[in-house]
């Protein structure tokens, strides 16, 4: 395989949709003896043709120069550039329309190269509440140590709110990023995309941009894409829907070229990069990405629509319940695409009531993680989010008789009799 490029492998002059290009975009079978799927390139180095060549490779990438007009650039060094990466990442810029993308080994290590490429001392970060439990963990205790100091707003917050919190927050230092992740975990509440794009907007200076960085892992890359809401940077945990068969660990990063390159270079030097075989499952996964997802969100309607009106149930959190009388409708009609796969619910009683309808799951799998092929449910209050404090809990509308559902591709009908039986017992 010499030297591939994007370029687009069109089969009539039409654009195709993202769903059809899964398929063949970014490789090409002549390059690889006809093979009609890409290879696993499992090499950690690339042989040059000369030495001139591999000048002329480290040149580029160690940004000693920049790439010529028609230079054709040649690969290095499996932590630099891999062929199963670069189409990966080539493929994961259609969903979003993006112009580039990195691959990490996880969603965090896409979420702490961002971070740590964009924050210094004395710089503040204004991030969502909740956040994902390592994010929270990563913002209050790692970055403190490299002087970098946050402010939480809740997920559900008006501009005016946001604003009110940042003012309130004397302690000092420059806005220098904002975080969000929405849908919030495990509530579903919201963040408000145009309001935080404006507020960064108006916190920047000639020599200083805010950035809005958002977690699309509940949503995206089908139903939310937060660079056409104004984000600059979106990261992804691709464990989850992306991968969607719960069998690996990954994370990406998608956005403008000129972004993009500088979170390559920390991940050229942090090294935190997806590996060969990481990058071909999710190629393989990307082809029924559409397909998975789409009967995601239409098992969870269905689903939604069973716990509404269960008499154990006394409150569900799913954006299909949304209407024009919540303060979110607004939002959620802007800049969600659909309701995705994501239910939660509080039963009739406490923890105890809880505890008993995980137990007496059968087909539904009590596990942490989301977004497979396999529905999940789990304890948000004693499991993913533990190590919350209980008053942050409730401030955050964690209940103790709460239960986080992933919704996955079996059949809807097995789905509720399974959640039914299980209802019976608590
Ligand atoms: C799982 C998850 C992460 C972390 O991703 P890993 O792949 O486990 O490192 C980050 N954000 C959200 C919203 C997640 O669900």
């Amino acid at each position: 395989m010499r030297r591939r490029r994007k370029r687009e492998v069109e089969t009539a002059r039409r654009v195709l949709h993202p769903e059809s290009r899964m398929m063949s975009y970014g490789y090409r079978p002549e390059w690889s003896e006809g093979a009609l799927k890409c290879p696993i390139f499992q090499t950690s180095t690339f042989v040059f043709q000369s030495a001139e060549e591999g000048k002329a490779f480290f040149e580029v990438a160690y940004g000693l120069r920049t790439q010529g007009p028609s230079e054709v650039l040649g690969l290095i060094y499996s932590r630099l550039n891999n062929p199963d990466l670069e189409i990966l990442e080539d493929r994961l810029t259609v969903w979003d329309d993006a112009e580039a993308c990195a691959v990490f080994d996880s969603g965090m290590a896409a979420i702490s190269t961002v971070l740590l490429q964009f924050l210094g001392p004395g710089d503040v970060v204004l991030h969502s509440e909740p956040l994902y439990g390592g994010t929270d963990y990563l913002i209050h205790h790692v970055l403190p140590r490299f002087g970098v100091r946050s402010v939480g707003f809740p997920a559900a917050s008006s501009r005016e709110e946001i604003d009110a919190i940042l003012k309130a927050d004397a302690a000092g230092g420059r806005l220098a990023l904002i975080y969000a992740e929405t849908p919030a975990n495990p509530t579903n509440a919201l963040v408000d995309l145009s309001a935080c794009s404006e507020l960064a907007r108006v916190h920047s200076s000639v020599d200083r941009r805010v950035l809005l960085v958002v977690d699309n892992t509940f949503l995206g890359p089908l139903w939310q894409h937060p660079l056409k809401h104004g984000a600059d940077l979106v990261v992804y945990s691709a464990t989850k829907y992306i991968g969607g068969h719960s069998d690996l660990i990954a994370g990406a990063c998608v956005g403008p070229a000129d972004l993009m390159r500088s979170v390559r270079t920390l991940r050229t030097f942090l090294g935190n990069m997806a590996d060969p075989w990481t990058g071909w499952l999710l190629l393989r996964s990307l082809e029924t990405l559409k397909l998975r997802m789409t009967c995601q969100k239409k098992n969870a309607a269905r689903v939604g629509e069973f716990l509404q009106d269960h008499p154990k149930v006394a409150r569900t959190y799913y954006l299909g319940h949304l209407g024009p009388d919540d303060a979110q409708f607004a939002v959620y009609r802007r800049q969600c695409l659909g309701a995705g796969a994501m239910i939660s619910f509080d039963l009739a009683g406490g923890q105890e009531q809880a505890y008993r309808f995980l137990n007496a799951l059968k087909l539904v799998k009590l596990a942490v993680s989301l977004g497979g092929t396999e529905s999940l449910a789990e304890h948000p209050s004693t499991m993913t989010h533990a190590d919350v404090a209980p008053e942050e809990q409730r401030r955050m509308g964690i209940t103790p008789s709460m239960v986080r559902l992933s919704v996955g591709v079996e059949h809807p009908d097995d789905i509720v009799a399974d959640l039914e039986q299980a209802l019976a017992s608590a």
